[in-house]
């Protein structure tokens, strides 16, 4: 049983079992914050922390509450924090969901910002109310409210407990050894973690060094293993160093001062039209569906265009659905232990 293993923490200590949570949380989850209050306010007919947000987190609560509200399909969704506490087999700390459907034996949970992996928070979540209600199957639905999308994880109990159990036992291993992963930035041990430090200082020194850059290219590419420490190397630098430093310097001129060498330059933001003004000038204009639908550039996402279906309640004809060219990316295996 860990003392301090939070169910927020798990998806990150599934990719490093060292990380350990920021304490002080920056605006991204204050602002996650103001947006839970807000939901449950709502759910529960509280306005007050609803009108608090701006006009585009409001866009967003409305969007999750009425999401929810269609998830739910009328049966009593719980939304009172006193009534929403978790307790969860393996972990001592007690979670708070967002909102919960009996019922269905579901949980939903506002989620903004980007959209990452929650599979093992909600694993805790599913987990802990398996436990409670001795059920066998839990399904968690995700709403992320900035990007209107809907992510939904089911769980059998023996499954929801592998995670959470293999997860605790990892992060209470004596022998645990740091893996640096995306999350690095939200961990309190970043500025002196190996994984993270190390690359900085080789970078830098690659990049100081009297070798031509040329011949330290040629002797990379010629070793595959060498090339991919050096690719994780230099995205640690560009993440943790790099980065932190340019918004500093960014934040030096915006506060007056100066930086030699270096200026800010303002771009006009770009012009757009919103939903009331399109269908105002369709209306005034007389506009046919086809003229508007050429205007706004012919096609529309599959994923737009499926969730357009389903609200009218009509089957999307598979034989129109179209496929562009495949892009090919190269990215990070994170699951790869080879690299530590
Ligand atoms: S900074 Fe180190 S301990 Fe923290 S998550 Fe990254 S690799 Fe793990």
């Amino acid at each position: 049983m860990s003392a301090t293993i939070r169910h927020s923490a798990l998806d990150k200590l599934d990719l490093c079992p060292c990380f350990e949570s920021n304490p002080v949380s920056g605006p991204a989850a204050e602002r996650g914050t103001r947006m839970d209050l807000a939901f449950r306010g709502l759910l529960m007919g509280e306005r007050q922390p609803f009108l608090a947000l701006s006009d585009e987190e409001q866009d967003s609560v409305m969007w999750a509450v009425q999401t929810a509200k269609d998830v739910a399909c009328y049966h009593e969704i719980i939304s009172d924090e006193a009534l929403l506490k978790v307790v969860t087999p393996h972990l001592s700390h007690v979670g708070t969901e967002d909102a919960r459907v009996e019922a269905l034996c579901l949980s939903l949970d506002l989620k903004s910002g980007q959209p990452r992996s929650y599979h093992k928070q909600q694993a805790a979540y599913a987990l802990g109310n398996m436990a409670r209600t001795f059920t066998d199957t839990w399904e968690c639905v995700l709403l992320f409210c900035d990007q209107q999308e809907v992510v939904h994880y089911r769980y059998t109990y023996e499954e929801a407990e592998q995670w959470v159990k293999g997860i605790v036992d990892s992060a209470n291993d004596p022998n645990k050894q740091p893996c640096a992963n995306e999350y690095c930035a939200w961990c309190v041990k970043k500025d002196r973690c190996q994984q993270v430090v190390e690359p900085v200082v080789q970078t830098l020194a690659a990049v100081e060094s009297e070798v031509s850059l040329a011949e330290v290219r040629q002797n990379v590419l010629a070793d595959p293993t060498r090339l991919a420490k050096v690719m994780k190397a230099a995205s640690i630098f560009e993440k943790e160093f790099l980065k932190p430093l340019k918004d500093a310097a960014k934040q030096l001129l915006l506060d007056g001062g100066s930086l030699p060498g270096w200026k800010l330059q303002h771009q006009t933001g770009s012009e757009y039209f919103d939903r009331i003004a399109i269908v105002s000038a369709a209306v005034a204009g007389k506009s046919g569906l086809d003229d508007l639908v050429t205007a706004m550039g012919g096609d529309m996402g599959g994923k737009a265009y499926r969730e357009w279906h389903e609200k009218m309640r009509l089957p999307v004809q598979e034989q129109h659905a179209q496929r562009k060219g495949d892009i090919v990316k190269l990215v990070e295996d994170k699951k790869a232990r080879a690299l530590k």
